[in-house]
């Protein structure tokens, strides 16, 4: 049985993109080898915290910690205690869930025989990874990271991207719902979001592009329709989604 690390489990509604206001089961990963300038769970970017905080709605959202590293019939004992009618999906974010591929495609085939649906959020930064989880998810989110976000040294990037898109052929190809997610800044250029669309364009995905939250870096409107019109000149489904969570103030 696989064992791993986990910094939080909660019942929530997902906040960013197309299935925003799902109720979603949240399995947060823990550790990230990327570093982008606006991430806002670098608590969860650890690789080996001592303890996962899990939120229990029956018990007025009061917070146990349970000891790490985690077994997956655990984990998945505990995904059980959080189910409600209205749950869509268990969502496996991070950090970065393919770090801990093997433990999440366990929990995931699992969870796929008691009856839930699996969507990961991922940057998509080893497609090898990705492919060995794929077959256990209906829906993938994978963020495609602009040079612009400093998510790894300028020398790495062009590998990083080309993983990333090759996740998306790998999420497609396997009949996943795709979403494709671009954190947009103020500094984000049209040429960078161009080229994405460019290389995405062949594929039946859908697009979204997420102004960052945080006052000092957001984009203004304008450069938000920019970049929508431009992403609709190669792309069928386009959406400008803002993370709600952080509006309804929840995690
Ligand atoms: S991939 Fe996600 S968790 Fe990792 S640094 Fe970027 S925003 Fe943060």
């Amino acid at each position: 049985m696989e064992s791993g690390y986990i910094k939080e489990l909660f019942s929530s509604f997902q906040g960013e993109g197309p299935y925003t206001g799902r109720r979603q089961i949240f399995i947060r990963f823990a550790g990230c080898p990327l570093s982008c300038f606006y991430c806002d769970t670098t608590y969860a970017r650890t690789p080996e915290p001592a303890y996962c905080s899990f939120i229990n709605k029956n018990k007025n959202r009061a917070v146990a910690l349970i000891e790490n590293p985690i077994g997956s019939h655990s984990v998945l004992e505990l995904v059980n205690e959080l189910r409600t009618p209205d749950v869509h999906s268990i969502c496996y974010t991070g950090g970065e869930p393919l770090l801990s591929a093997a433990f999440v495609n366990e929990i995931a085939k699992e969870a796929r025989d008691m009856d839930y649906k699996n969507f990961i959020e991922t940057s998509g930064y080893s497609a090898t990874s990705f492919k060995s989880i794929v077959m256990n998810f209906d829906f993938a989110s994978i963020d495609i990271k602009l040079r612009s976000h400093r998510a790894v040294e300028d020398g790495d990037y062009s590998r990083l991207y080309s993983n990333e898109l090759d996740s998306v052929r790998i999420s497609v190809d396997n009949g996943l719902e795709t979403i494709v997610k671009v954190v947009v800044t103020r500094g984000t250029s049209v040429n960078e979001i161009e080229r994405v669309c460019r290389d995405l364009s062949d594929l039946e995905i859908k697009f979204v592009l997420q102004p960052v939250t945080g006052a000092d870096i957001k984009p203004d409107i304008e450069k938000l329709f920019t970049l929508s019109e431009l992403a609709g000149s190669f792309l069928d489904d386009v959406m400008v989604i803002p993370q709600v969570h952080k509006c309804m103030g929840i995690l």
